[in-house]
């Protein structure tokens, strides 16, 4: 029977989206679509000192800025609802009797405080860190006792120190996890809330996933929750545990680095569009064309052939490629949508520029954008006359020529086509280069040699305002 291919991205509501939950949640997507399963959000906020984004909203107004939709969870609903784990209690509760009946669980009562204690003590002895299983040996006097007291005290998990569990990922192999060399886990803390490890296994088995794609950081629970899926004689899913996310430098990628988190990426004007194209080519092997939309992306990536235990590192420069490449790719109306955000910042004047003018500005400049914040500077030509000096005519050795032919063009013209037709008559009259008129006069309408066709500018700016910025380059001291 063919395996139905459930995934599912879990992300905590710490507050913040990163790169690094993005991609978990970009590959988990990508994966799903490919192989026509279904992709599942579940929100793991069972720890209320973590939970800065209660209701997940920032999490699911991400994904969808990011397009990344999912089949079942918050707001859209499935057959496993709900999808807050904060609201599963009962579910836990159940797995946590189920494993009390088959005696796999003691009581452990020990302090924080004297946790770390031993802690410290095995690691100065050069001793792996477990925990000593003191609770293990009380007995059922004294733990009544400490019961009586209202000690406070968590539940553990009775590892078979004698067994091994072995796992499947799909970018490291197999692993096989001898179990001697892990603490009995905690299942609930203190205060009678159910730890991460154990909520993630139980909504992984009663949710059916099939395939964990997540972050490397989360290998070592892999361990335990594997003897927990042991323990309820159900089916192990397939990992695919991610590796971290680093900088140029090869550092593990941090709050201080630039694109750690999505909102600085968003507010600098990055389209989803390109994130989610750069996170899917990073790390995963070499693509012939690198430029790919969601749909080539689910084609292009061979999930079964991964070799992704590699540094995956993030390039603000490449970034920056992939965005300008996106940018010149996107419809012309998707353009000036998402651009006239920044553009009503900077120039609150733009609401009087038609939106047709503005589109078709845009358009002119947009090989140009590596962000759509770089909209502000490329479009400041059109409300500011640019600012003469004399080193932008440094270039120039026949400016009073130059000068002259300009002077001439201006009493003829009266629209952009007879302004192109007659500076060409006049440069071959004058036997001066047109590429050198046309940069000269570049530097007057917008202060650079280079950019958009004469043309264009003066049909942009209109020929009275082209006029009177070329009056003024004429009037130039040199
Ligand atoms: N809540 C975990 C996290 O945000 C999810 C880990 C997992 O995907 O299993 O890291």
């Amino acid at each position: 029977m063919k395996q139905i291919i459930r995934l599912r991205f879990a992300p905590s509501p710490t507050g913040m989206m990163h790169l690094g939950n993005i991609r978990t949640a970009l590959m988990n997507r990508l994966f799903s679509k490919q192989k026509n399963g279904t992709f599942v959000l579940r929100i793991e906020d069972t720890d209320s000192a973590r939970n800065f984004d209660p209701q997940a909203k920032e999490i699911i107004e991400d994904l969808h800025w990011l397009g990344l939709f999912y089949d079942e969870g918050p707001e859209v609903g499935g057959p496993y609802t709900p999808y807050f784990q904060s609201q599963r209690t009962n579910l836990y509760q159940d797995a946590l009797n189920k494993l009390l009946a088959n005696n796999l669980l003691y009581r452990c009562f020990c302090t924080s405080e004297e946790l770390e204690k031993r802690r410290a003590r095995q690691i100065a002895l050069k001793k792996p860190p477990r925990y000593d299983r003191s609770c293990l040996m009380l007995n059922p006097e004294e733990i009544e006792e400490l019961l009586n007291k209202k000690t406070t005290f968590i539940w553990r998990y009775k590892l078979d120190q004698e067994k091994s569990v072995t796992i499947n990922d799909l970018s490291h192999g197999t692993i096989t996890f001898e179990l001697k060399n892990f603490s009995d886990f905690p299942l609930t803390r203190g205060d009678g809330s159910f730890t991460f490890i154990f909520a993630n296994f139980v909504d992984d088995m009663l949710m059916k996933i099939t395939h964990v794609i997540r972050g490397e950081d989360h290998l070592t629970n892999t361990a335990c929750q594997a003897a927990l899926f042991e323990a309820f004689k159900e089916p192990l899913p397939t990992f695919w545990h991610l590796p971290m996310i680093c900088n140029v430098e090869g550092k593990k990628l941090s709050k201080r680095d630039f694109g750690f988190s999505l909102r600085d990426l968003k507010i600098a004007g990055f389209l989803p569009e390109a994130l989610l194209n750069y996170l899917s080519i990073i790390g995963g092997g070499s693509f012939k064309e690198e430029v790919m939309s969601f749909d080539e992306l689910i084609k292009a990536l061979n999930f079964d052939h991964i070799s992704t235990t590699g540094q995956v590192k993030f390039d603000p420069e490449k970034m920056r490629w992939m965005n300008n490449k996106w940018i010149a790719r996107i419809p012309a109306d998707e353009l000036l949508k998402r651009s006239i955000p920044y553009l009503i910042e900077a120039y609150p004047q733009i609401n009087n520029i038609s939106q047709e003018r503005l589109s078709q500005i845009l358009q002119l400049l947009k090989t140009d954008l590596s962000t759509l914040k770089d909209t502000v500077s490329a479009i400041r030509f059109y409300f500011e006359q640019p600012t003469l000096n004399k080193e932008l005519f440094s270039h120039f050795d026949n400016t009073a020529k130059l000068n002259v032919i300009l002077s001439k063009l201006l009493d003829k013209t009266t629209d952009s086509q007879s302004f192109i037709d007659s500076a060409k008559r006049l440069t071959k009259e004058h036997e001066i280069k047109i590429k050198d008129l046309f940069g000269f006069i570049r530097i007057g309408l917008i202060g650079t040699i280079e950019g958009p066709s004469i043309n264009d500018l003066i049909e942009i700016l209109g020929i009275d305002e082209s006029k009177r910025r070329l009056r003024t380059l004429i009037n130039f001291n040199y």
